[in-house]
């Protein structure tokens, strides 16, 4: 049984190396960057500087997925379904907290002089395939630093049976996506649900067609928004729901059509942000 979160460590804590790391059940692996599995999520990853992709700008760090070396060079492509993969791709989905080590060997001028360094924990916000220039598939992970103090405050120790999770969700508004909102009055253009707080406040969300993070850098633009419940902008985001071209969604498990897009006034998506958010989600 996996445990997410910090465990007691601080941001800098020192271990000398992997095996050490490995003897206190902080990452499941003596070796391998990715401690996780498809059922339960990925707990804890480790940067030993294995793959040229990997860049570290310390509140975030884009992280290549596990597999496909020989001797060190890339000689097959990278399967979503290796554990590890598996196990980043469960974290992003279920916004669970992940431990990240940085070693000596990791290219970063945060990396530590020896051993190994604890960096915090990070959740994955995104992650797509990516072709390389020696036409080989990985898989990339950015994962974002949680802010410190957003861990809830509980003790978990290593021996209790069941895991603590952190769901991460930031859902950005910006003028642009009140305006969204507004154009709808609220509903949403999937199901037409129109949620309400207090005093009939209503609560819906601008969904990014195409993410706004790096490296997708999609825009803050009604071409790319729409107004979603939380449950459908959620299903977008994790790749549940895909758009189609006629601009009907179709469950991505299923195949099945889930319903179609209404839109009023001039509000339109531009389609190259429909066809980026497919290729995210579909496979090579
Ligand atoms: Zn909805």
């Amino acid at each position: 049984m996996k445990i997410f979160g910090s465990m007691g460590l601080s941001i800098g804590d020192r271990f000398e190396t992997r095996a050490e790391i490995k003897s206190l059940g902080l990452h499941s692996q003596g070796q391998a960057g990715i401690s996780g599995t498809k059922f339960e999520g990925a707990d804890a990853i480790a940067l030993s500087g294995g793959y040229p992709d990997d860049k570290d700008f310390g509140d975030y760090i884009m992280y290549t997925g596990e597999g496909g070396q020989v001797n060190g060079k890339q000689a097959f492509d990278q399967d979503p379904d290796s554990s590890g993969n598996a196990g980043l791709i469960t974290s992003y989905v279920g916004g669970l907290p992940i431990r990240v080590f940085r070693g000596s060997r990791h290219r970063s001028p945060l990396s530590p002089t020896n051993g190994y360094a604890y960096a915090g924990l990070y959740t994955v916000t995104s992650f797509w395939q990516h072709l390389r220039e020696d036409g080989f598939w990985v898989l990339q992970f950015r994962l974002d630093a949680q802010s410190p103090g957003a861990e809830p405050a509980t003790t978990v120790a290593p021996d209790v049976s069941f895991a603590t999770t952190t769901i991460s969700r930031r859902v950005r508004d910006s003028g642009v996506a009140r305006e969204v909102k507004r154009i709808y009055d609220y509903s949403c253009q999937l199901c037409d649900t129109r949620i309400t707080g207090v005093e009939s406040r209503p609560y819906a969300e601008g969904a990014h067609v195409r993410p706004m993070g790096r490296p997708h850098l999609g825009a803050d633009s009604l071409e790319n928004l729409l107004c979603l419940c939380a449950n459908h902008h959620v299903q977008l985001d994790i790749g549940g729901l895909l758009i189609q071209n006629d601009l009907t969604l179709i469950g991505s498990n299923s195949g099945q059509i889930v319903g179609d897009l209404s839109f009023r006034k001039h509000h339109k998506l531009n389609m190259e942000n429909v066809q980026y958010h497919r290729r995210l989600w579909i496979r090579a």
